[in-house]
């Protein structure tokens, strides 16, 4: 599928492209039918990447599920309540709960592609060495 997005882009380049001025896009969450890619069994991004902070104040864990209460860890201002914040029994909980079937396209999937394969299944072989 890149390769023919790639192709689109150079015979249309719609954003007069140059060597100043580059238009990159974000292919990685999509199937080749353009529909939210789930090459993974379980989110595991939503331990090693980022956190979002919402106008109230509340940690949200997934980017793409912004605005979901059942994503939300706790308030900035209890952040330091070790029963709320990262690594927490609750956050354990909520990442346990995700169903990757009613995630929209999803920002970490090279995260979870990662983990599941290189750490998980050992397809880098890392014991080998
Ligand atoms: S979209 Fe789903 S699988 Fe992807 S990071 Fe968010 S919760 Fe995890």
């Amino acid at each position: 599928m890149s390769k023919q997005i790639q192709e689109w882009g150079d015979k249309y380049n719609p954003f007069n492209e140059d060597n100043n001025f580059k238009v990159y896009g974000v292919i990685h969450k999509f199937s080749d039918t353009w529909s939210p890619k789930k090459s993974f069994k379980k989110c595991y991004g939503n331990y090693y990447t980022t956190c979002y902070i919402s106008s109230s104040a509340k940690i949200g864990l997934c980017c793409d599920l912004r605005g979901n209460p059942d994503m939300e860890l706790c308030s900035i201002y209890d952040y330091n309540n070790v029963d709320l914040g990262w690594g927490s029994a609750k956050h354990k909980a909520i990442v346990d709960r995700i169903n990757i079937e009613q995630c929209p396209r999803c920002t970490l999937t090279h995260i979870n592609e990662i983990f599941e394969n290189v750490i998980l299944q050992d397809k880098m072989m890392c014991d080998f060495f």
